[in-house]
C-alpha cells in the first residue's frame, strides 16, 4: 500500500524502492565531526562533564542511536542569565539580519536532508516519507518566519495622529523564551518554536523531548552554523525537572509549549504562581479529532483520507483522526473498504521504503495503547487489528466500533481509529457530541452538500477544518495550524499572527 503518494527519491538520487537505502545512510552515520552521536547541552556557560546515557531506537528497542547527557538542574540559572545577556544583542539586530540567518538555516537543513531523515527514522521511528515531509516542514518554518520577521519587525507601523505629532508602533522581542517541544515532530515543531522566538528577537532556551535529544542537538548545531550566537539559542537537554526549572525561572519571559494538555495545565499553573512579570504561554496540545461522513461522500476518497488521517505517522500526530462518524446508510460499505485498506498497510522498520507504519515512540506509549485496546475489547467491538513485528514498540492499525462516541473522552495517541454510526436526522447530536469533548484541533467533513458543511463549520469551534480531504499535514503559511479549548491557546503555528505573540509592543509618540 502507498500511504503517502510522496516522492520516493532522495536527494542523492537514490530510489526509495531499494529496501536498504536508508539503512546504509543511517548505519554509516556519525556526528558532524566524525565522532559518535552524543546529544549534550549546548550552552553559553561552562559546565562539568556529564556522563551520557544511551539513546535506544524504537525500531527494535535495542539498537543504540547515540547517547545523551542532560543539563544539570543546578546549571539552569546560569544558562538563563547567559540567555538574558545574549538577548540584548540579538534583539538589537535589524530584522533583516535575523531573517537572513534563518534563511541560511533553511539551506543547511536542505543540504543535510538525508542525514536528518536517517536520524528521524532511527531516533523517532519516522518512515522515509514522514521524515522527508518533516524536513520540508522545518525548512518552511525557517523561510516563513524569516519573511514574517521582515514584515512585522523591520519598520515601525505609522499610526494616525494630529499635525505636529508622530506616532509609531513597533514590535520587539520580550527576553528569554523557553521552548518545550514534543517527540512526535522532533525537528519541525522543535525548530518551528525556536525559529519563531528567534525571528521575533527573543533569546531561546530549547528543551527537547527526552525521547529525541539527538535530532534536537543536530538542529541547534546547524542553527549556530547558520549564524545564531550560542547564547541566543541554547539547548537544555533533560527531563521534566529541567523543563520545570526553566519555566519557573524569574528571567523566563515567555513559554512556547507543544505536548499534552495536562502538561500545558501544569505550566500554566506554574507561570500563574510566579511573582514578577506576567509571562505568556503559547500552548499547542492534544485533540480528540473527528471526521463526519454523510451518505453523499465519495467512498474511495473517504477510504484514502481516513487511512492517511488515522494511521500515517502511526497515528502520532495531534491532528490525527480519532473518531470517525459514519452515516448509518453507508457505514457497512465504508467500513468494509476502510478495513480492506488497513489490511494492506505494512508495519515494520521505518528505514524500508515499503513500510507504511513505523513503531510508536517507546514502551510506555505501546503499553498505554495496548491497554486501551484491551479495555475496548471488553464493551466495544474491535473490528480490525494489524499484525505487529515481535521486536520493537509496534502497535498495529486498529479499528474499534463504539456504541456511542461518549466512551472516548481523551486523546489516545496512536494508530487506533474509533468509529461511530449516526442517523441522518441526528447531525445536530453529532455536532453537540464533538463540541462537548472540549477539544478543538482538527475536524474532517466528507459531504457533497454545502449546507451540511456550512452548518458543521458554523457550529464547531475547531482550529483546522478539512472538507473532503484528510485532516493531517497542515502546510506552513497555507494552513496555519493550532486549536482552541483543550487543544491550545493559539496563535496558529505557520500563520500570520504567530510571531506577534512572541513580541512586545511599544508606541512612540513624538511632538515634532
Ligand atoms: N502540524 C501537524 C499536522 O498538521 C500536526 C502537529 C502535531 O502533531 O503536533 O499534521
Amino acid at each position: 500500500a502507498d500511504l503517502y503518494g510522496a516522492s520516493r527519491k532522495n536527494s542523492a538520487g537514490l530510489e526509495f524502492g531499494s529496501e536498504t537505502v536508508l539503512d546504509a545512510l543511517v548505519d554509516g552515520m556519525k556526528a558532524h565531526d566524525g565522532t559518535a552521536l552524543v546529544a549534550k547541552p549546548i550552552v553559553a556557560i561552562s559546565i562539568e562533564d556529564i556522563k551520557p546515557t544511551p539513546v535506544l531506537s524504537p525500531i527494535d528497542g535495542r539498537t543504540v542511536v547515540g547517547s545523551v547527557a542532560n543539563l544539570p538542574v543546578e546549571a539552569v540559572d546560569a544558562v538563563m542569565r547567559a540567555g538574558q545577556a545574549a538577548f540584548r544583542d540579538w534583539s538589537a539586530k535589524p530584522a533583516e539580519d535575523r531573517a537572513v540567518i534563518l534563511e541560511k538555516m533553511a539551506d543547511l537543513l536542505e543540504e543535510n536532508r538525508d542525514r536528518l531523515m536517517s536520524l528521524l527514522a532511527r531516533e523517532a521511528g519516522k518512515t522515509m516519507p514522514d521524515g522527508l515531509s518533516e524536513v520540508r516542514e522545518a525548512v518552511d518554518f525557517c523561510r516563513y518566519y524569516a519573511a514574517e520577521a521582515r514584515r512585522h519587525f523591520a519598520d515601525p507601523i505609522r499610526m494616525p495622529g494630529p499635525t505636529g505629532e508622530r506616532n509609531e508602533l513597533t514590535y520587539r522581542g520580550r527576553g528569554v523564551f523557553v521552548a518545550i517541544s514534543p517527540w512526535n515532530f522532533p525537528l519541525a515543531i522543535f525548530l518551528g518554536q525556536v525559529t519563531a522566538a528567534l525571528a521575533a528577537g527573543n533569546a531561546v532556551v530549547a528543551k527537547p523531548a527526552e525521547q529525541t535529544p539527538i535530532i534536537a542537538f543536530e538542529a541547534i548545531r546547524l542553527l549556530h552554523e547558520a549564524g545564531v550566537p550560542v547564547g541566543a539559542c541554547q539547548l537544555a537537554t533533560g527531563d521534566g525537572r529541567v523543563g520545570a526549572q526553566l519555566v519557573n525561572h524569574p528571567l523566563t519571559l515567555g513559554v512556547a509549549f507543544t505536548g499534552s494538555t495536562e502538561t500545558a495545565w501544569s505550566i500554566n499553573r506554574a507561570l500563574a504562581a510566579k511573582k514578577g512579570p506576567i509571562v505568556p504561554l503559547i500552548a499547542e496540545t492534544g485533540g480528540l479529532n473527528a471526521m463526519i461522513v454523510d451518505a453523499t461522500a465519495l467512498p474511495e476518497q473517504v477510504t484514502d483520507d481516513v487511512i492517511a488521517s488515522a494511521f500515517r505517522s502511526a497515528g502520532q500526530r495531534c491532528s490525527a483522526l480519532r473518531i470517525l462518524y459514519l452515516q448509518e446508510d453507508v457505514a457497512d460499505r465504508m467500513l468494509e473498504m476502510i478495513e480492506g485498506a488497513a489490511a494492506e498497510l505494512t508495519l515494520g522498520d521505518p528505514r524500508k521504503a515499503s513500510t507504511d507504519l513505523g513503531p510508536v515512540i517507546d514502551a510506555e506509549a505501546k503499553d498505554n495503547l495496548d491497554r486501551h485496546i484491551a479495555l475496548m475489547r471488553k464493551g466495544e467491538t474491535v473490528r480490525f487489528e494489524g499484525r505487529v513485528p515481535k521486536a520493537g514498540t509496534y502497535v498495529g492499525p486498529t479499528i474499534v466500533e463504539l456504541k456511542e462516541a461518549r466512551t472516548l473522552d481523551r486523546e489516545v495517541f496512536g494508530p487506533i481509529l474509533h468509529v461511530v454510526r449516526w442517523k441522518a436526522r441526528d447531525l445536530d447530536k453529532v455536532i453537540e457530541q464533538i463540541a462537548s469533548t472540549g477539544y478543538g484541533l482538527t475536524l474532517g467533513i466528507h459531504s457533497r452538500i454545502d449546507d451540511t458543511v456550512d452548518a458543521v463549520v458554523a457550529k464547531l469551534a475547531v482550529g483546522n477544518v478539512y472538507v473532503n480531504r484528510n485532516v493531517i499535514g497542515a502546510v506552513v503559511g497555507t494552513q496555519p495550524f493550532g486549536g482552541s479549548g483543550l487543544s491550545g491557546t493559539g496563535p496558529k503555528a505557520g500563520g500570520p499572527n504567530h510571531l506577534l505573540r512572541f513580541a512586545e509592543e511599544q508606541v512612540l509618540s513624538v511632538n515634532t
